[in-house]
């Protein structure tokens, strides 16, 4: 019951072990092997149970699998095409993510951007240009950098929806459903989706039902 039996890269397994992460925690334990056998998956999660790393391992694995010089390679435009995307509700989420998942993606070569808003737009683009596998994002900016074709979302393989339901009660429904049809493009191709909510109301079922395909429904 540690980490080193789960399937995970090198160096993911040498940054777990540098984050003093032994033993999974529950939702760890069940949504890494879910996600990691490439299954959508809505998850039952709370603030403290280990959620960021429950869906950046398999994430961050999946970039590393797919090899991340492919990511910035949207050659002809300047928008950026990050390999994954986690979407979170507040500024300040984000950002623990954000720090999270560099400490993750530590030497790996994995890129990691974060982009919220209430902060100046064009410190984040320049972090953007330097190219980017994974955007960790606040719905409201993301649409921002969408418009401006600074980011798009055609190359995403992996999406992350984190505290779903805070991000409706914070209205953020008709970003997100923008967001998502930008990766339903006809070239887009599968991408897998990883949706953590700590309650489950109908509107939370609702995007589950629209934006997952077969999902496996995980409570701890
Ligand atoms: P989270 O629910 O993702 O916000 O994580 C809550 C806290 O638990 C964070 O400080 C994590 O760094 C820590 N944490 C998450 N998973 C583990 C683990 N398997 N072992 C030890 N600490 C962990």
């Amino acid at each position: 019951d540690t980490f080193l039996e789960i399937d995970l890269g090198e160096c993911l397994k040498e940054n777990i072990k540098r984050c003093k992460y032994v033993k999974p925690t529950p939702v760890q334990r069940h949504a890494i092997p879910i996600a990691m056998a490439g299954r959508d998956l809505m998850a039952c999660a709370q603030t403290g149970s280990g959620k960021t790393a429950a869906f950046c391992f398999p994430i961050i694995n999946g970039v590393l699998k797919n090899g991340v010089e492919r990511s910035p390679a949207c050659a002809g435009d300047r928008a950026v095409c990050p390999t994954a995307l986690i979407l979170s509700p507040t500024r300040e989420l984000a950002g623990q993510i954000h720090d999270e998942a560099k400490k993750f993606g530590y030497q790996s070569g994995v890129k990691i951007v974060v982009a919220y808003g209430g902060a100046p737009i064009s410190q984040q683009l320049r972090m953007l240009e330097r190219g980017c596998d994974i955007l960790v994002a606040t719905p409201g900016r993301l649409v921002d950098m969408i418009e401006r074709s600074r980011v798009s979302l055609r190359n995403v393989k992996y999406l992350a929806l984190d505290e779903a339901d805070r991000m409706l009660d914070m209205g953020f429904e008709p970003q997100i459903r923008r967001i998502v049809e930008q990766m339903d493009m006809p070239c887009s191709g599968a991408r897998q989706t990883l949706l953590f909510s700590a309650t489950f109301p109908d509107e939370i079922q609702r995007l589950a039902a629209d934006f997952l395909l077969n999902y496996i429904f995980l409570t701890v």
